[in-house]
């Protein structure tokens, strides 16, 4: 499994991970996904307290407890949850949920009512506990992360959890400059979408198609593998079947060329620059 450096913490992470939204739908195939994951290499984890109502949490516990000291393990608080109180109260109960007695890095999953520099003295509260190695945020467009770093201090933002997929190009004209320029992380969440991929008819979809044909691939691998491109990047697929998992591991170990980046490039175009960040 390649890796990346994880912004400051200078830790070198999966540059594909897993992503648990809904895994609640199907816990025990869910369960499989991620442990054929994990053997597969994605051991960057992510997940928050929203997810299921803090059953994913539980289940991603369940699947992984045994198998804590491979994993880089993310979670994030609800932005209503995020005052300074209410992010230690948060944290604990997504340990307990997790299993475990520290994460890896510890998200505010949107910005949020509460006012940031309380949310970040409550990270930095629970950093000087132990309780989560690094925080960062998600969700954050440049001028909301300029603000993180100037309350936060320099090397402190871990990452920025975003969406970014071959159609959702926007965070390449400021965030991701940004992020570069602060040895911020950028993950990619919905990497494929959320399921609603290029068509194989399209002409998109084609282009995909002939890359991969090339690699022995999927289209879903190649798009991967193009958004993991950069140094500081990272993409968090989602699979509840294992087969998927699978697959996704793979695409870290695709090489693109040059070629094959331009070509990515003209079918799916980044698009104008926007005011804000993109969401779901
Ligand atoms: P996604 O990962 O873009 O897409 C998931 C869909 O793709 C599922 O239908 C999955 O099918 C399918 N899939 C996965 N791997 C595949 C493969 N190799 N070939 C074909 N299909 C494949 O969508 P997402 O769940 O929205 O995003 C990923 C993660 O990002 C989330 O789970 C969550 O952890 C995070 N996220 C964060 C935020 C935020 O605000 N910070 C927002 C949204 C998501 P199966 O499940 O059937 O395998």
């Amino acid at each position: 499994m390649r890796k990346h450096t994880f912004g400051p913490t200078g830790q070198q992470v999966a540059v594909v991970g897993q992503g648990t939204w809904d895994l609640e739908r199907s816990a025990s195939a869910a369960i499989a996904a991620l442990r054929r994951g994990v053997d597969a290499g994605m051991t960057h984890i992510d997940t928050a307290e929203m997810y299921g109502d803090g059953r994913v949490e539980e289940i991603v516990g369940e699947a992984l407890a045994d198998r804590r000291d491979e994993l880089f393990l993310v979670s994030k608080v609800l932005p209503q949850n995020a005052s300074r109180r209410g992010t230690v109260q948060a944290c604990d109960r997504s340990l307990r949920r997790l299993r475990t007695d520290h994460l890896d890095c510890y998200l505010l999953h949107w910005p949020s009512p509460h006012p940031l520099e309380d949310t970040i003295a409550a990270f930095e509260e629970l950093v000087a506990a132990g309780k989560i190695h690094a925080w960062g945020v998600s969700n954050f467009d440049e001028e909301k992360l300029a603000r993180a770093v100037a309350l936060g201090g320099a090397g402190k933002v871990a990452c920025n959890q975003v969406l970014y997929h071959l159609r959702e190009r926007a965070i390449e004209h400021a965030v991701i400059p940004f992020c570069a320029e602060h040895e911020i992380a950028v993950v990619a969440y919905s990497p494929l979408g959320q399921g609603d991929f290029p068509k194989s008819g399209s002409a998109g979809g084609q282009v995909l198609a002939g890359i991969a044909k090339a690699h022995g691939a999927t289209p879903y691998q190649i798009a991967l593998a193009f958004l993991v491109r950069f140094p500081g990047l990272f993409a968090i697929p989602k699979a509840a079947k294992p087969e998927h998992a699978e697959d996704n591991a793979r695409a870290a170990e695709i090489e693109l060329t040059p070629d094959e980046l331009r070509k990515i490039d003209a079918a799916f175009p980044p698009g104008p620059r926007r005011s804000g960040v993109p969401t779901l």
